[in-house]
Parts: structure tokens; C-alpha cells; sequence
């Protein structure tokens, strides 16, 4: 790709604070002088984005349900199955919340050994908040980390309405959400600094339109599903005072989830805990009744299309390109999709993680494939590319 290609790229709609409350879109550009610079210019170490340093690429299918996550018991024979899947793009970032909720509709039960269906994110969450309220529990799947869906995760705390669409949505489905949401955002800092691979950075939205302007989609967009107080930080930074390519910088405070680490974090701790861990499909729920556990939690994500015949389930298709890792870069960015970008490309999103610099993001709704999309990689590497060679640094 040429320069004036990669120029067109950076300077477009690498612009609308995206992803964990905003949406990625372009903005118009605004007209006359450029204000003065009120404080020294930030400095960040520059990403390093260049073909050579790309890695790899990965593809998960999250499981997106229209109507958003199910969270409820059902009886299945005699056995209890409480429902705790389909939480689209936001399964890391709500799993501990869905997975206390879940655990405590299990106390309501007199047994206390459960089994759960599944090793992501919401399995094992779901697992340990059982194990804390006393029970013996053993984790049922057919895949574990680092073969799960929550492992080709971006992983950023977002959890955003984006996985519920606005009409389906109930007030008792909201009310779920934002309690989830709290559990979630609370038992995510407690871990941060302790080895899980979670913790806080500096996340920029990229926008030329000034935030909290008439038209300004950024705060449009605001979700008002979620409350204002998980999303801390907040402070914008005019033209001259960021090196970024656009004329502001909204930069947020930011939990960051490494996906390898965590998991695997997870699992170490629900094992200590006296769990075990069985590699096994079902095929069909009466194979869940003939468990010995009475109490079965069902985290087996877009399985449960199969598994439960929940045909509202689809995957989104998302894939993420990762580059060398760099130490010395510890903030990331949420831009909007390049112009020009089709259908299923969201925007342009980097996270450092210890194990590469992660850039997203594509959303392909009933998307099965799992083979790379090279249309949509090539054109968020060459954005992301174009943004970095126009920092200031
Ligand atoms: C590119 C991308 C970016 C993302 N970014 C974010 C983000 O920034 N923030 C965020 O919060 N979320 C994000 N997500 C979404 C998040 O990854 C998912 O919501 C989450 O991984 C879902 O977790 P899960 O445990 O339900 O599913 P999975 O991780 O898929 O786990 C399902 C488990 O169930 C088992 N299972 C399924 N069916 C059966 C069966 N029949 N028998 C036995 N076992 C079965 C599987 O083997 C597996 O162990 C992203 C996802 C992708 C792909």
C-alpha cells in the first residue's frame, strides 16, 4: 500500500472514542483557527507497526445474542441447570458479575456440588464464585486454555449495551446487566497487581469533533445502560497537547485484561481451590441430567445454540492482529473505522499486552468462518500504521 493510501487511512475516521461506551464513527472536521496549547504535549513511546513485526492473526466467535446474555434457572429432570451464556462482546468484562448471580440462585438449592459446562471466561469465573459460597464443583468442557473463545479476546473492560440490541432490550434484562456490570468491575480491581494479568492504562479516543459539542457523536452515544461511575478519568486533550493525528484526545482510565494470563491464572486458582477440570462434549442436555451433580451451570457460550437449541444465538466474528510486544508502550487507543471501511469493521483499537500489541477490531454478525478476513486485516494494520507514523513523538 502506498503512503497517500496509509495518509488517507490515518487521517479518516481514525476518529469517535469507540468501544466501552462510545461508538466508532467519523466525525466531521471543525473549521477555523486551532486553538492554542494550554499544557506541554504528552509523550508516549511509539508503537512500533510495521508488516514485519506482525505475529499473528486470531479469529474467536463471540456469542452474541440479540436480546442479550441468559442468566436463569431451569429444571432439567432433577437436576437444576442454571443458564449463564451468550454474553456477546462483554463476556470478560461481565463474567464475574453473571458468574455471582449465578452462584448465589445455586445457594437456593440444598446440594452443594455443581457442575459447570464450559473453561472461558464465564465458566471459570462462574466456578470460583460457587467454590467462595462452599461448594465442591468440577468444570465440564471440551475445550480449556488457551482453546477457548475468551482467549482470542481483546479484552478491555466494555460492557456495553452493543451486546444487546435497544429494542429487545427489558428492565429486568438492564437490571441484570448493570448489576453484573458492578459485580464485575469491583472483583476486576481487586485483581489487578496480583499476578492475573489485569490491570490499569491509558486509553485514548480519537476524535476532531470537540467533546461535548452539539453533534458530537461520542457523547450521543454515551451508553446510558451503563452507570457513569465505571467509566472514570475522563479528561480531554486539545490540539498540541497529545501527539495523536487527530485534534483531540480523550483519554479514559482503562482495565486492561490479558487474556493468556488471566485464564490460566484462573484456572491455577479454581484447581487450589480443590476443583477439577473433566474434557468432555455433551451433545444433547440429557446428558447434563445424568451427571452426578445435581446443580449443572451452563457457561458453554456459543455452544448452547447446539447444546439448548437457542437459535437466537449467532456469532460475531471478531479477529484481532497482533505485533511484536514492546515494553515501553502502556496506553492504548479507540478510533473509529477507517473511511471507506465495510460492514464488520469497527474501528481502530490497540491494547499492549505482555504478549503483543493487539490491534482490532471487526465485528461479522453470523459470521462462522474462522479463517482470517485479509480485506479487513489489511486495512486496520495499514490504519493503525498510518496513525502511529503521524504521532508527534
Ligand atoms: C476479537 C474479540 C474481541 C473481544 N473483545 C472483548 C473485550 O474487549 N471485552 C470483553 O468483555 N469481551 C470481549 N470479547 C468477548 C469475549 O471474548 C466473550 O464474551 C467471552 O469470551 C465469552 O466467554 P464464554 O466463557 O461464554 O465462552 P468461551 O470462551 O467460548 O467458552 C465456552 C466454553 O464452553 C465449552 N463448550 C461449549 N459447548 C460445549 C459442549 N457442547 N460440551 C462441552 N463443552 C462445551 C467450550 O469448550 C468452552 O470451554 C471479545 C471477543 C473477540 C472474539
Amino acid at each position: 500500500m502506498d503512503r497517500r493510501t496509509l495518509l488517507k487511512l490515518g487521517g479518516m475516521g481514525l476518529v469517535g472514542a469507540g468501544l466501552g461506551g462510545c461508538s466508532a464513527r467519523s466525525a466531521a472536521p471543525t473549521r477555523g483557527p486551532a486553538p492554542q496549547p494550554r499544557r506541554p504535549p504528552l509523550q508516549l513511546a511509539p508503537v512500533r507497526a510495521d508488516w514485519d513485526r506482525v505475529i499473528r492473526t486470531t479469529v474467536g466467535l463471540r456469542p452474541h445474542r440479540p436480546s442479550g446474555f441468559v442468566l436463569r434457572a431451569d429444571r432439567l429432570d432433577d437436576t437444576t441447570v442454571i443458564h449463564n451464556y451468550g454474553h456477546g462482546g462483554s463476556g470478560m468484562s461481565l463474567s464475574w458479575g453473571t458468574g455471582r448471580m449465578a452462584a448465589e440462585m445455586a445457594l437456593a438449592h440444598d446440594s452443594r456440588r455443581a457442575a459447570v459446562v464450559g473453561c472461558g471466561a464465564v465458566g471459570l469465573t462462574a466456578a470460583r464464585q460457587l467454590q467462595r459460597r462452599g461448594f465442591a464443583v468440577t468444570i465440564y468442557a471440551m475445550s480449556v486454555p488457551p482453546n477457548t473463545t475468551s482467549n482470542m479476546s481483546f479484552a478491555g473492560f466494555t460492557p456495553t449495551a452493543g451486546l444487546v440490541d435497544r429494542d429487545l432490550r427489558t428492565p429486568a434484562w438492564d437490571a441484570q446487566f448493570r448489576e453484573a456490570a458492578e459485580i464485575s468491575y469491583r472483583e476486576l480491581q481487586l485483581l489487578a497487581g496480583r499476578g492475573f494479568g489485569v490491570s490499569w492504562i491509558d486509553r485514548y479516543g480519537l476524535t476532531d469533533t470537540p467533546p461535548g459539542a452539539a453533534g458530537d457523536d461520542a457523547e450521543e452515544d454515551r451508553e446510558p445502560l451503563l452507570p457513569a461511575h465505571l467509566s472514570t478519568g475522563e479528561f480531554t486533550l486539545g490540539p498540541g497537547e497529545h501527539p495523536f493525528p487527530s485534534r483531540y484526545a480523550v483519554r479514559r482510565n482503562h482495565l486492561r485484561i490479558e487474556p493468556s494470563i488471566y485464564l490460566d491464572a484462573l484456572v491455577r486458582d479454581f484447581i487450589d481451590f480443590g476443583g477439577r477440570i473433566e474434557i468432555r462434549k455433551f451433545d444433547e442436555p440429557r446428558e447434563l441430567a445424568a451427571l452426578s451433580e445435581p446443580l449443572v451451570v451452563n457457561c458453554t457460550g456459543l455452544g448452547a445454540r447446539e447444546l439448548f437449541g437457542d437459535d437466537e444465538l449467532t456469532p460475531a466474528k471478531g479477529q484481532l492482529t497482533v505485533l511484536l510486544p514492546q515494553a515501553d508502550v502502556d496506553w492504548g487507543i479507540q478510533g473509529g473505522p477507517p473511511d471507506g471501511a465495510p460492514r464488520g469493521v469497527l474501528g481502530v483499537h490497540m491494547q499492549p499486552r505482555s504478549d503483543g500489541i493487539v490491534l482490532g477490531g471487526t465485528s461479522e454478525r453470523g459470521v462462522w468462518s474462522r479463517e482470517p478476513n485479509q480485506e479487513a486485516m489489511r486495512l486496520i494494520v495499514s490504519a493503525h500504521m498510518a496513525v502511529y507514523s503521524a504521532m508527534r513523538v
